[in-house]
């Protein structure tokens, strides 16, 4: 059984093609320079071209927001574009390429079925005192403002991956997941469901990231808008591309070169380094209450799986309060073979 998965994000669409009753990886890549989205048909053509296959079974897409509606993978069919449609407006970076990526992949491999599963689909388990802001509730029913929450796919992969490792059911544990990728999130998962998360209404918020801020009171906003008469649109870009580590340290976006200039003795890398750090630990904290309990702290993606100091010295510092019973656990994330899994359980049913 051949199942392909498919990430189309802003410039690119990656691709990888499992044999999923092996769980198994075939072949894998990537399709760059993707302008407009009528470059999508083009780039899902030269990923059939390039696949060593046609035989193919179903085929798995990446799609970041699903709203309300999406709590669990969808199998596509005209009212699920639709629907997707709609969430364009809390995503507009990146739900259109997705979108582009279904509508060819529907022309390119007609009669292959397709799933959608979603980025914050895990986290619609959140019961409702933790993703509402604390604004006029006429807001969230009007334009949707809650907490949404993404990487979801990538947070209960490593949260099921994590039982096998403690050899307990998922349905008995409390854990928090810690995503450090070039976004970075973390969640509390409490018995198998995310109940809270630290990205909120875009993935702007919570943890510090290579150049997203994170948490900050957002009178800032209002304050640079008055002051220094910024247009929305400049406040965005400082906030989501010129601040996290690359805005701190004024180097670089990238924890290597962030971890090698502090080596160097520079003093705003160590600055940014321990404020990512503290962060992290600020939230451990605040899930551990928020779940009345803690057993494991695991930790995934590019600085989570490369960068075992983050997870040595958390455990160090917190080691004292939480006993030894609470492990610090390293588990790399496959967000494509969690993609590919939900889809071959769907076709399958189908
Ligand atoms: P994405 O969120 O795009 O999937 P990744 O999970 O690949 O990103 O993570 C990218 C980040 O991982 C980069 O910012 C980089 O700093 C960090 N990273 C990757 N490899 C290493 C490494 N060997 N040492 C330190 N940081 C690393």
């Amino acid at each position: 059984m051949k199942i392909l998965v498919i990430n189309c994000g802003s410039s690119s669409a990656k691709y990888e093609l499992f044999d999923i009753t092996k769980f198994k990886s075939l072949e894998k890549g990537i399709v760059e320079r993707i302008a407009g989205y009528s470059g999508y048909a083009k780039a899902i053509k030269t990923i059939k071209s390039r696949l060593s296959t046609r035989d193919i079974d179903g085929i798995g897409h990446r799609v970041v927001h699903g709203g309300e509606v999406f709590k669990k993978s969808a199998i596509i069919t005209n009212k699920v574009i639709k629907t997707i449609q709609k969430f364009n407006k809390l995503a507009p970076l990146h739900n259109p390429p997705s979108l582009a990526g279904i509508k060819a992949c529907l022309k390119i491999f007609p009669g292959i079925p397709q799933v959608a599963v979603f980025d914050t689909a895990f986290h619609q388990t959140m019961p409702d005192y933790s993703f509402i802001y604390g604004i006029p509730y006429g807001l969230y029913k009007k334009y949707g403002i809650r907490r949404y929450g993404f990487h979801g796919t990538s947070h209960r992969y490593v949260a099921e991956k994590a039982a096998g490792v403690l050899r307990k059911p998922l349905k008995l544990l409390k854990i928090i997941t810690v995503h450090l990728g070039n976004g970075c999130s973390m969640t509390a998962v409490s018995h198998g469901k995310s109940i809270d998360t630290t990205m909120g209404f875009t993935p702007l918020e919570g943890l510090l990231m290579g150049t997203r801020s994170g948490d900050l009171d957002p009178a800032i906003t209002t304050f640079l808008m008055e002051k220094l008469e910024w247009h929305p649109g400049r406040i965005n870009n400082l906030l989501n591309k010129k601040s996290g580590l690359l805005g701190i340290s004024g180097i670089s976006n990238d924890m290597r070169d962030i971890l090698m200039q502090m080596k160097r003795g520079n003093s705003r890398a160590r600055l940014a380094f321990n404020i990512f750090v503290y962060r992290i630990k600020k939230y451990i904290g605040a899930y551990t209450a928020a779940m009345d309990g803690l057993d494991a702290v695991v930790f995934t993606a590019g600085i989570g799986e490369n960068v075992p100091r983050i997870k040595n010295i958390l455990r160090k510092q917190l080691q004292p309060i939480f006993g030894k019973k609470v492990k610090f656990l390293t588990i790399p994330t496959n967000e494509e073979l969690l993609i590919a899994q939900d889809t071959y359980r769907l076709i399958k049913c189908k």
